[in-house]
């Protein structure tokens, strides 16, 4: 984080500068214009802190962006803007050895059945979710099914991590492209995923951009998304000391990713790299849709206005 966009062509900054938590905040009244062209006009937040070698330097905040000002140079530290990616099949195509590999084996070392996630519609399900409806499906009693749960889900990760160099990933169209201006521009990058968390990073390690996501909701972490969004959006302002409000925006490949991103307050914007055509993720309530993530300017336009 607190890397930016520099301003007028200054450069931009890529360490942490200092820790909000030891500014001394003073409310100023007013309205502000940098010299990038653009401004905005909003109760403005003036925090001061004298850092090192006697340099002054301020925090302008306005519900959307966070300006440092020092040494004459004005640099958007963060645009107080969360954006959210499901991974399968709208950062990334689906990861083979997970589905083929850790499933079936944690299935039959665990519960002590053979089963694939075939047997369902698994697009959109939390991983939880689909151990608990395919176990259900192949008999298991409920009560053995949640208390195995976590064993399952570790067997499932040893599983995956034995096998994931044999893995295949493959970035989808304008991924990496969207995610390297969205982090120049400041904004906070984060995940929701039905894939519990070591999986989900092995995935994007593989895809060489997990470093691009500082936060997260996994699969891990609760079996219904609308609460994995929550979660992320509240590690995020915990993490970034930011109340996001309405600055939050999901993609998702899936109507579960459109639903569960309208319900936690966010806008849902859909892609159809997946399975699911546009009517499908309109009728889920998407705000936009696209047919993949190559068109960085027009997804930047939505992001910012
Ligand atoms: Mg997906």
């Amino acid at each position: 984080m607190w890397a930016g966009g520099a301003i007028g062509g200054a450069p931009a900054l890529h360490k942490p500068f200092f820790q909000k938590e030891s500014l001394e905040e003073k409310k100023l009244e007013g309205g502000f214009k940098c010299a990038g062209g653009w401004g905005f006009k909003s109760t403005l937040f003036l925090k001061e802190k004298r850092a090192r070698k006697r340099t002054f330097s301020w925090v302008f905040e306005s519900p959307s962006r966070s300006i440092l000002f020092i040494k004459n140079k004005f640099f958007v530290i963060s645009m107080n803007k969360l954006v959210l990616f499901d991974i399968d099949n709208t950062l990334i195509k689906s990861s083979k050895v997970k589905d083929s590999i850790a499933f079936p084996e944690a299935f039959k070392k665990v519960y002590g059945v053979e089963a694939s996630i075939n047997d369902i519609n698994a697009h959109g399900m939390t991983d939880q979710q689909i151990i608990i409806e395919l176990m259900k499906l192949k008999g298991i009693d409920e009560h053995k099914i949640l208390s195995k749960l976590k064993d399952c889900m570790q067997t499932m990760i040893d599983s995956f991590n034995r096998v994931s160099d044999q893995d295949e990933v493959v970035l989808l169209d304008g991924v990496k492209e969207l995610l390297s201006e969205l982090e120049s521009k400041g904004f906070i990058i984060g995940l929701v995923t039905g894939n519990l968390e070591p999986i989900a990073r092995g995935k994007l390690k593989k895809a060489g951009i997990n470093h691009y996501f500082k936060v997260g909701g996994f699969g891990n972490e609760d079996i219904n998304r609308v609460n994995l969004v929550k979660l992320a959006i509240k590690k995020s302002e915990e993490r970034f000391g930011f109340k996001f409000n309405k600055n939050v925006f999901l993609f998702g490949d899936t109507p579960q990713d459109v639903k569960s991103g309208k319900a936690a307050g966010a806008t849902a914007i859909g892609v159809t790299t997946g399975i699911y055509s546009k009517e499908q993720l309109k009728e889920a309530g998407a705000d936009y849709i696209f047919e993949n993530l190559e068109d960085t300017n027009k997804i930047l336009d939505i992001l910012i206005h």
